[in-house]
């Protein structure tokens, strides 16, 4: 007997182990980690059960109500378990709309517990599944059999349809679920040759710690500061949702400004703010009965998804997410707006493609004025746009392949010389279905996929190209020049890269000026530095590209070897707001004190012009003069000028 009970008490303090570790792990969220809970729970009181009956028949004389009431409830929570295993299994394959459907399964499911449950209360009566005999030991009744067969019903229906659904688990996954059944089985079944060993509830609990192991990974689903799913999480039950033709809404919140807050209050208050939203999401969810799941996909943006017998709610719901979020938040004591952009994406209607959604997802608040209202996906949503999104990588690599990329040039004036001296070469794209494409949208998807490193060195040989060509000489331009992309100054051989194509075209580094973002200057990045001091050395000038939109900062600038800074349009265009002009009058006076040249961007009229020129600023680039043209028509257009001029 005490060997019975080893196995039986070491199951319970497994049980027991792991139950505690699941919550403290902070796996309550989630449909399937919480059916996972439940199996967990209704296993565990098997055990406590179990134990309970085993040491009521050991040592207890007498005490008959005690053992009935006991070891009805083991073999009631032991048949459930298996059913909420059952349910576990569903809800990882996630078909339960299927089933829904499908009465056989609605009726037939439950009719096996629903006759245990009723077997087991007639039982205090009739005495036919178990009663104990003249000496009070347990023994098996006539009804006995039925319990067995139920559990082994069900059983049999998960292994069915564990196998029938194969394609909807990873391989770990499957094997992990198929081990309960399998150890299960190889329990009962040495129990039946060797009766003194009752170690099927042994075979459960190791069958439940291999799931734990192998599908119930906190780390991997989990987000750690806000305990919602993260983006892993999200990326499979989206996939899985298309995969099985699921009918959904999903609630996408987007923090706009969190990364500007962040850069404010610091990383750690950053992080207790988005705790903050997660709560709020988490009452939202829980006052409207919504059941629904929620993610955190970093970056400010969270998910909400809702089911398809719930989606006539969807705008009621965004409504109360949008007007809960509005309300201020108090961090560290300090008041804060959060501008959260909330749209409603209804699947498949809206969208039908994994990729597609996971762009939009990143970009639907691109171009749109904050309103205050509920967005709708139907409403932003241009399928080319996102199909392009969602081709670009093919495109760009198509476009490398078959020389579809184009240097353009837009002239640069100098408003001392009065005459064009430079030139800025911007890299056009022209795909043959989706027409002339910005670089805007693929020099992103070129850094994201790589492809920006010969992308950039395609550039640099072009312009040098031009430069050693007998046209240039006779265009009196000084020099050209060539964006520079973050990824392109993060990368360990960039310097030797453009020494190296400087050198095969024979063209002195002075002739060409690399801009550099202040994106790619915010993050001293030592490959960058090393980067920066290698060309400069060897001749090399640099400008910072689009001064004014980020979070220019003075020190950084004067503490980078720069020739030029380029203002960017949005900051030279604000004539007015009075304020603002002043802003940019004495930055314009701290560049030049600082003995850096300047180039307004972006110049479209002449009265700008008057005005830049007036504050002299040595360089004027904009439509006013030329918009980016090709190679030959550059040429047309210098020779024009320096003609006129004579
Ligand atoms: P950027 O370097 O700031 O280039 C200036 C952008 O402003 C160009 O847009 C130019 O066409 C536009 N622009 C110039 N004057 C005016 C004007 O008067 N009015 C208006 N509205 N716009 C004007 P573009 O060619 O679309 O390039 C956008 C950005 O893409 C560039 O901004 C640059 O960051 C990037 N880019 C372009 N070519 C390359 C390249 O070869 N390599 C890398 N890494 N980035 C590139
Ligand atoms: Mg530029
Ligand atoms: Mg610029």
């Amino acid at each position: 007997m005490e060997k019975l009970l080893a196995f039986d008490f070491s199951a319970f303090l497994v049980m027991f182990v792991l139950l505690s570790t699941t919550i403290s792990r902070r796996m309550i969220h989630g449909k399937e980690n919480r059916i996972f809970l439940a199996t967990l729970a209704c296993a565990f009181l098997t055990t406590v059960f179990d134990v309970w009956s085993i040491v009521l028949d050991v040592y207890a004389e007498g005490a008959l109500t005690l053992k009935y009431i006991s070891h009805s409830l083991y073999l009631f929570f032991h048949s459930l378990m298996v059913v909420i295993y059952i349910c576990y299994i569903v809800s990882l394959a996630d078909i339960w709309h299927r089933l829904k459907r499908n009465i056989l399964h609605k009726i037939l499911l439950p009719l096996p517990m629903i006759i245990v449950t009723i077997l087991l209360i007639s039982n205090f009566f009739t005495h036919k599944v178990f009663y104990m005999n003249a000496e009070g030991h347990y023994t098996r009744g006539s009804l006995f059999a039925f319990i067995y067969l139920a559990g082994f019903a069900y059983a049999i229906y998960g292994i069915f349809f564990i196998l029938a659904n194969k394609v909807l688990f990873k391989r770990s996954r499957f094997w992990a679920l198929m081990s309960v059944f399998l150890l299960v089985f190889a329990a009962t079944f040495l129990q039946m040759f060797m009766p003194g060993i009752v170690i099927e509830m042994f075979a459960t609990t190791i069958g439940l710690l291999f799931i734990s192991m192998i599908i119930q990974k906190p780390e991997e689903n989990i987000d750690l500061t806000t305990g919602l799913q993260n983006a892993t999480a999200y990326s499979i039950d989206i996939k899985r949702n298309f995969h099985n033709e699921k009918v959904f809404d999903i609630i996408m919140i987007n923090v706009a400004n969190f990364h500007s807050v962040r850069d404010i209050i610091g990383f750690d208050a950053a992080n207790d703010l988005l705790v903050e939203v997660a709560n709020k999401l988490r009452a939202v969810n829980k006052s409207s009965k919504l059941n629904s799941d929620l993610y955190y996909l970093g970056k400010g943006k969270f998910r909400l998804t809702i089911d398809e017998d719930m989606r006539e709610r969807s705008l009621e719901i965004a409504e109360l997410v949008n007007t809960t979020l509005q309300k201020n938040f108090d961090v560290n004591h300090i008041n804060l707006n959060l501008i959260c952009y909330v749209c409603i994406t209804r699947c498949p209607y809206d969208v039908d493609d994994y990729e597609i959604l996971m762009h939009f997802g990143e970009r639907f608040t691109d171009n749109i004025e904050y309103s205050g209202n509920v967005l709708l996906a139907r409403e932003l949503f241009s399928k080319e746009r996102y199909d392009l999104f969602n081709k670009l990588d093919s495109i760009i690599e198509n476009a490398i392949t078959n020389h579809k990329f184009q240097v353009y040039y837009q002239p640069i004036y100098s408003t001392e010389e009065k005459r064009f001296n430079s030139a800025e070469a911007l890299l056009r794209l022209k795909d043959d279905t989706y027409g002339f494409i910005p670089p805007d949208v693929f020099i992103p998807a070129a850094e994201k996929s790589g492809a920006i490193h010969r992308i950039g060195a395609y550039v640099l040989e072009e312009v040098c190209d031009f430069i050693a060509s007998s046209d240039l000489p006779k265009l009196n331009i000084d020099y050209i020049e060539i964006n520079l992309s973050v990824a392109q100054c993060m990368h360990q051989d960039l310097s030797k890269q453009v020494l190296n194509i400087l050198d095969k075209y024979k063209v002195s580094p002075d002739k060409i000026n690399l801009e550099i973002t202040e994106t790619a200057t915010s993050n001293l990045h030592s490959i960058m530095l090393k980067n920066l001091q290698e060309l400069t050395e060897a001749g090399v000038s640099f400008s910072l590209d689009d001064f004014g939109t980020g979070y220019s900062n003075m020190q950084r600038v004067a503490s980078l070897p720069l020739k030029i800074v380029k203002l960017d349009r949005t900051f030279v265009n604000h004539e007015e707001n009075p304020k603002l002009s002043i802003v940019l009058e004495n930055t314009v006076k701290m560049i030049k004190d600082m003995d850096m040249q300047i180039v307004a961007e972006g110049i479209e009229t002449e009265q700008l012009v008057t005005r830049f020129a007036d504050m002299k600023c040595e360089y004027i680039q904009g439509y006013y003069f030329s918009k980016p043209i090709p190679r030959n028509d550059f040429i047309v257009f210098i020779t024009k000028h320096l003609n006129s001029n004579k």
